[in-house]
């Protein structure tokens, strides 16, 4: 679990991570056994203790090193917090006992001195004071061999015997509220790096946020103080209920290929918590072989249910109810609780592929030519030729070398910096730019299997309905993103797609038109204008939009579908433009159900406003995606 991969104090001091909007204290305390079971013997374990301001969590650990949740108590069910006065010699090295009653179990804790004792006891009573279940009277000392040392009650649910103050401890009043809104990250790759103004990441490790003003690159400080920038889409923001944290929280994966990693992974229990359909919602998917008879195996969904509480609580099952996810998902590694399995091998997707980062490093626009070596051409285009090469021996990249009078340098460059900003997991992202010689170049990331069309047609025949989809859902994700940034493509279309590892698909050449000199391809009349994929508005007016890339949106749907057919294949420009002028559109091809011709449909509305929005058709595609399961 690494979330809370983090370091506690080994001289066994409090941390007191002032309000890192979630964690109020954390320590390595020990905790005896509640004994929920009358024969189970008392017994003494050292762990992290967590308090944040909805729960009490402690966890397993190895050197300080955060490891498993053992176990957790709900700020709302606390019914008592207070020091413990006793003459009974602690059975531990620490010695400072204090006592949590919650529902009706006693959770004592030792501390390793006064201090600190008093920090928890305020912590505990400052965060559930207002529970409406505090009991009015408590026992001051132990229940030991059947009666309670303070008062001699032999019933260990008797009421207690001194009046419980939840405002005092130790007749000391509880401290106001710290304030401080300092957040912590935790990195979810390791990130190298040897420049100086960067800090390098390691998976798992916390990271104080300094800067988070830019969005791609974010100021930290590591845990020794050293400070410096590194790749925002590396890290995440901590807290408990932030499930990125979590190795069984995948995102952006539909059930399908939940389905597929499941299987492949084959063990009993396999599971992964993800995104439902619905918006802001979750399923756990889980593997088993107990459903049917010999080697028949099956795949489970659940949905998270919530209750209709204020926040709501989480379950899968109506009996065991949780203030948060991770919670649950604890509850369930431990128990069925009415799943077909418990949850036993936490199943992640994400992990082994970094990111892309905007740029190859903090605030490095221009590329240093000699520290590229170039390996081969791979293609060649509007601009010229593109190269595959190495970067510092460590990175391929793609380089697009840019014939001279093919691209309005100047132009280019000023706003070379903007598209570099640009970056998105569907976008395939500009790394950087060489404007100091001509011939100038672009360093893109690279994507091994090329452009969409050719991988297409290459193809030919193999494509599954499902993989077309996710294909189609892969562009309008990128394209969602530049829908929300204001950043209109201009020439969408599967030739500026490129397919990259596990076929995914990412945007290309967003905005490039822009800077291309040669007339054929700008001019509406022109040879090289890509007419076919254009709206009415566009090859008219000239008028681009949003809505003339949900146009262009159409057509590729159309050329995943077809499986890289030549819109309007034996028509001319000029004819193109007729047919669809007078409403005529592309024919169903075979491989699209009338569901998917008619989002096709959609995309080629007349009238601008009329077509759907990047964001609309996204929750449209996701549906289909599901439905196709
Ligand atoms: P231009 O923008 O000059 O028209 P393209 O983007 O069409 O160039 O690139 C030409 C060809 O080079 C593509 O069809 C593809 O095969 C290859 N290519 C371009 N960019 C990349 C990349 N980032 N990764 C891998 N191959 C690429």
């Amino acid at each position: 679990m690494i979330s809370l991969e983090s370091t506690c104090d080994s001289t066994g001091q409090s941390l007191t991570y002032q309000m890192n909007h979630s964690v109020i204290l954390r320590q390595i305390l020990t905790k005896r056994s509640q004994q929920k079971r009358r024969t189970s013997p008392a017994n003494f374990k050292s762990r992290v203790f967590i308090l944040t301001p909805t729960s009490l969590n402690y966890y397993e650990h190895r050197n300080g090193k955060v490891r498993s949740l053992r176990g957790f108590v709900e700020v709302a069910r606390i019914k008592c917090v207070e020091i413990v006065t006793t003459d009974v010699a602690s059975r531990c090295r620490n010695k400072y006992a204090f006592q949590v009653l919650h529902e009706n179990y006693f959770l004592y804790i030792f501390a390793p001195d006064r201090e600190s004792r008093q920090q928890w006891v305020l912590a505990l009573k400052e965060v559930s004071k207002n529970n409406h279940c505090m009991i009015p009277k408590y026992h001051t000392n132990f229940w030991v061999e059947g009666r309670w040392r303070c008062c001699g009650q032999t019933e260990k649910m008797a009421a207690g015997c001194t009046v419980y103050d939840p405002s005092m401890s130790g007749g000391k009043p509880l401290p106001p509220t710290p304030e401080d809104n300092r957040d912590w990250s935790v990195a979810l790759y390791d990130y190298k790096t040897e420049d100086s103004k960067e800090l390098a990441l390691r998976s798992g490790e916390e990271y104080l946020l300094l800067d988070t003003s830019e969005p791609n690159w974010w100021k930290v400080q590591d845990k020794n103080g050293h400070i410096g920038y590194a790749p925002s889409s590396y890290l995440t923001k901590q807290s408990e209920d932030n499930l990125l944290t979590y190795e069984w929280y995948n995102r952006n994966i539909n059930r399908h290929h939940a389905e597929k990693l499941l299987i492949a992974r084959g063990k009993e229990g396999a599971f992964m918590v993800r995104d439902s359909r619905q918006a802001g919602m979750y399923t756990v998917s889980i593997f088993t072989k107990s459903l049917g008879e010999g080697s028949i195996h099956a795949v489970k969904h659940y949905h998270i249910r919530e209750t209709n509480d204020c926040p709501p609580k989480f379950y899968l099952a109506e009996k065991f109810v949780f203030a948060t996810i991770p919670q649950l998902i604890i509850y369930h590694q431990h128990n069925c609780g009415g799943l077909v399995t418990r949850l036993r091998h936490p199943v992640c997707s994400w992990k082994e592929a970094t990111p892309v980062t905007a740029g190859l490093s903090y605030g490095k626009f221009e590329i240093d030519p000699t520290s590229l070596t170039f390996i081969q051409e791979i293609g060649s285009g509007q601009f010229g030729v593109v190269k595959l090469a190495s970067w510092q021996g460590t990175r391929k990249v793609a380089v697009k070398m840019i014939r001279e009078d093919m691209m309005s340098e100047e132009d280019f460059v000023e706003e070379a910096k903007i598209l570099m900003r640009m970056s998105h997991p569907k976008l395939v992202q500009l790394l950087g730019v060489y404007t100091q010689h001509t011939p100038i170049f672009l360093v893109f990331e690279y994507m091994e299997y090329g452009s969409l069309s050719e991988f297409l047609r290459r193809n030919k025949g193999t494509l599954t309905r499902c993989t077309a989809l996710g294909m189609s859902q892969d562009v309008c994700e990128g394209m969602e993103y530049l829908e929300a940034s204001n950043f209109i493509h201009r020439d969408l279309a599967a030739r500026n797609c490129l397919v990259g590892e596990s076929l995914v698909v990412k945007v290309s050449d967003f905005g490039m038109t822009r800077f291309v000199l040669d007339d054929q391809y700008t001019s509406s009349s022109g040879s090289k204008f890509p007419v076919k994929w254009s709206a009415p508005e566009v090859f008219q007016y000239g008028r681009y939009s949003s809505k003339s890339d949900v146009w262009a949106f159409g057509v590729l749907v159309w050329e995943i579908f077809s499986e890289g057919k030549t819109p309007f294949e034996h028509l001319s420009n000029a004819d193109a433009v007729k047919e669809v002028s007078s409403g005529f559109r592309l024919f169903k091809p075979k491989l699209a159900t009338e569901k998917v011709y008619q989002l096709m449909n959609n995309c080629w509305l007349e009238k601008p406003d009329a077509r759907p929005s990047f964001n609309h058709l996204m929750k449209e595609i996701t549906d289909l995606v599901e439905s196709e399961m």
